[in-house]
């Protein structure tokens, strides 16, 4: 492709709204343009290395023996009817002209689910695993960081249809080691973690994250090869002989206006994990939980619904929390009602504690587990950088990634709902048992090029790049030049290699500025030693420059 004749627009400055290195690259480098908040165009550039991408993952899929089709995004409203709650307001409606209420797809389980239902009738046909790559669209909150966490994405998703959970375990196993072999292909450096599936009633859940500061999840890893999303991550209760230490008796304190744990520590001399912090939530707008955990903790929300049962938390109100018999921000487990109490199994270890007492401006110190009423303990905070590793006993670390891949087993969850069922060898119905799989391509190509580029530009790899090689002509008005480039441009175009040539009259400073932006492996001048026969050759992962008989780099790709 001559640069000249191409739609090809680079830019100098980074988008006033982008915060990290990739979204700021993929602009500059044209590669993507912004529509709106979270809704990205493609350009030339763009759309090749985005279709290169694709490609990796199919020949994958295909490898894995999985079939590709292709859902509609435009679908009617009930195909939804199982849990429009739970995508709530993520989900774009419309309604057609004749009224009927529709939507944009944010995930295809139910539609998948429904093909299989009409096709499959016999174990015979099964097991199958069926995928498409396809635009979802979800009215994300907070749209940022370009492609990173879009409104409307491409997604590779997969489901696969077994007659038990044999099949379903091999079926998803296959998966894996697939999903392991693109990311493998794609270079990036990745953690496979065990992550919570939420309300989706699974066994199994894993996320293939992408290692990197800028990463919205926290995974929490140990050198073991123990990796998990901090919702799910165990930690691991170590028990500490204290029975030594002398229970003081517990006495009320005035304490105006000190109303957190770190209000505290400073006019009561104490560290924050000598608190025994109080958090009350609401759990599906009934039930009142109230959480203890040491102060210089965090609750784990998803533990702590995960522990007690329900589908939705939130924060309790100050009408709640006066309900229990309580004030908020002096609330301790003394004499409460009306709520459950679940505190975190490290409270077993604390002694002479300090909580709220259920007064304003008044807590307890000294206080005992003899002295509160628990009603469960359970695993309930955030596992956090220098915990216990709950495998092998060594230290956790915290890490930031990018969740590009989702691996579930969803089991029957969809099949019972949607009635999918078929005939075993017995002559007995059952119902499928499924797995679901995405890739976030969009987002995948995010976090490479946030793996891969430098201060001048994107780096990379071949095989994903949009173009292979880019010739600069260093000056239009040497015709000399001109020729040495365009015959150049000629043998690799024959020998089917993936060539740019930069015909512009531009400046060469401005020239190589864009070869270095727009991620081309190969950078080749033809400039000075044209004379001689010679270009130079640049490597631009290594850097490295050779000059070159033009004959002989005709015939190097
Ligand atoms: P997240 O936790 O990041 O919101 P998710 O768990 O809701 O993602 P899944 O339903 O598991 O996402 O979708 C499969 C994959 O699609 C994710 O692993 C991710 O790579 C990608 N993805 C999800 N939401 C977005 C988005 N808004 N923009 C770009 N990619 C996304
Ligand atoms: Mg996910």
């Amino acid at each position: 492709m001559r640069i000249s004749r191409m739609f090809f627009k680079t830019y100098k400055e980074d988008p006033q709204d982008a915060e990290i290195k990739s979204h700021k690259l993929l602009v500059r480098a044209g590669y993507i343009k912004k529509q709106t908040a979270g809704v990205y165009m493609f350009m030339p550039l763009g759309v090749r290395t985005l279709h290169k991408l694709c490609n990796v993952i199919r020949q994958e899929m295909d490898r894995a023996g999985a079939c590709e089709m292709q859902m509609t995004s435009l679908l009617p409203i009930e195909t939804y009817a199982g849990r429009l709650e739970h995508f709530g307001k993520d989900m774009f409606r419309l309604t057609d002209r004749s009224g009927k209420d529709m939507c944009l797809g944010p995930s295809h389980e139910e539609i998948f689910t429904g093909v299989m239902k009409d096709a499959v009738t016999s174990y015979k046909q099964l097991p199958l695993t069926l995928y498409q790559i396809q635009t979802k669209f979800r009215d994300e909150v907070r749209p940022r960081f370009g492609l990173m966490r879009g409104k409307e994405f491409l997604m590779k998703d997969a489901y696969s249809f077994d007659v038990d959970k044999a099949g379903l375990d091999k079926s998803y196993n296959v998966m894996a080691e697939t999903y392991k072999r693109i990311f493998d292909r794609l270079g990036l450096h990745y953690v496979i973690v065990n992550a919570d599936n939420g309300t989706m009633g699974g066994s199994m859940s894993q996320e293939f994250m992408v290692k990197s500061n800028i990463g919205e999840d926290e995974i929490i890893v140990c050198d073991c090869g123990y990796a998990s999303n901090t919702e799910k991550a165990e930690c691991k209760f170590v028990e500490v002989d204290n029975s030594k230490i002398e229970r003081l008796p517990m006495t009320k304190m005035h304490t105006p206006n000190l109303k957190t744990i770190s209000d505290l520590v400073v006019p009561l001399n104490k560290s924050e994990g000598d608190m025994l912090k109080a958090v009350v939530y609401k759990i599906d707008d009934k039930d009142i939980i109230v959480a203890l955990l040491p102060g210089n903790r965090e609750v784990e929300e998803i533990k702590l619904i995960r522990a007690t049962g329900g589908i939705n938390i939130e924060m309790a109100s100050v009408e709640d929390i006066a309900k229990i018999g309580s004030v908020a921000g002096f609330v301790g487990a003394v004499n409460l009602h009306d709520c459950k109490v679940v505190a975190d199994n490290s409270v077993k270890n604390m002694v002479n504690f300090i909580i709220g007492a259920n007064e304003a401006d008044y807590h307890y110190e000294n206080a005992n587990l003899s002295d509160i009423h628990v009603d469960m303990f359970a695993d309930i905070v955030k596992a956090e950088e220098g915990d216990t590793c709950p495998i092998c006993g060594g230290t956790l670390h915290s890490i930031r990634g990018i969740e590009v891949g989702h691996i579930f087993k969803q089991g029957t969850h969809y099949s019972e709902l949607l009635d999918c069922k078929f005939l075993d060898q017995n002559g007995k119905s059952r119902y499928m048992e499924a797995g679901a799989y995405g890739i976030g391509v969009t987002r995948t190509l995010s976090a490479l090029v946030e793996q891969n580029s430098d201060d001048a530009g994107i780096i990379l790899p071949e095989e994903i790049a949009p173009y292979k090689v880019n010739i600069v002509i260093a000056n239009m008005k040497s015709a000399e030049m001109v020729e040495a480039g365009e015959r150049l441009y000629n043998a690799l175009n024959n020998r089917g290699v993936e060539v740019l040539l930069d015909d512009r009259l531009d400046s060469i400073g401005a020239k190589l500025k864009d070869a270095e932006l727009i991620g081309v492996p190969y950078i080749i001048v033809v400039g000075k030693y044209t004379a001689e026969g010679k270009a130079e050759l640049i490597n631009r992962l290594t850097g490295e420059k050779t000059i070159a008989l033009l004959d002989d780099i005709a015939t190097m790709f």
